[in-house]
């Protein structure tokens, strides 16, 4: 699954960045150490660099994999300069860790620890949607991918749940 564009352009300002100097600098977008002739004796060694490119990697990823369910927090980490790999070869599980989520690992919204309250819950083998707290569709959820709708525009080929839908509102 390729990038958008969006994801693209955040990941390449994030790694032409030079992070090594940014407690000192402000030296605007694409700053670089080797080009600025102002650059002063302070800055952060390479692993403290990578703490703060990590960090900001993380922020704009939570906003982007909240706007897209395809988004893949590996690719934008690579396409920002991040290593992905633990020392032994594996994929770092860290890197997903660092995006918040709710139990169906979706991204919470910006700036919350919430879902989306306006949306509802459904899976492809499903006959109904839910409300994302609904106790119902958590225990029978097989991990299978979540589908997800804005309240009132769901397909119709989706029922409401009656737990989360008494009858007479949906
Ligand atoms: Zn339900």
């Amino acid at each position: 699954m390729a990038l958008s564009r969006d994801a693209r352009n955040f990941a390449a300002e994030i790694r032409n960045h030079d992070w090594s100097d940014a407690p000192w600098r402000l030296d605007r977008a694409g700053h670089s150490r080797a080009d600025d002739t102002k650059a002063g004796p302070d800055a952060l060694t390479v692993e403290q660099t990578r703490f703060v490119k990590t960090n900001v990697m993380w922020v704009v990823g939570q906003v982007l994999s909240n706007q897209d369910p395809n988004f893949d927090i590996y690719e934008f980490a690579e396409a920002c300069g991040l290593k992905t790999t633990t020392a032994s070869g594996r994929k770092n599980g860290g890197i997903a860790a660092g995006i918040r989520t709710d139990t169906y690992g979706r991204a919470l919204r910006p700036g919350t620890w919430d879902v989306d309250p306006d949306e509802v819950l459904t899976t492809a083998a499903s006959d109904f949607y839910h409300l994302a707290d609904c106790e119902h569709f958590r225990r029978g959820w097989q991990g299978t991918p979540l589908q997800w709708f804005p309240i009132g525009a769901v397909p119709p080929r989706w029922a409401p749940c009656a737990h989360c839908f008494p009858a007479g509102q949906s």
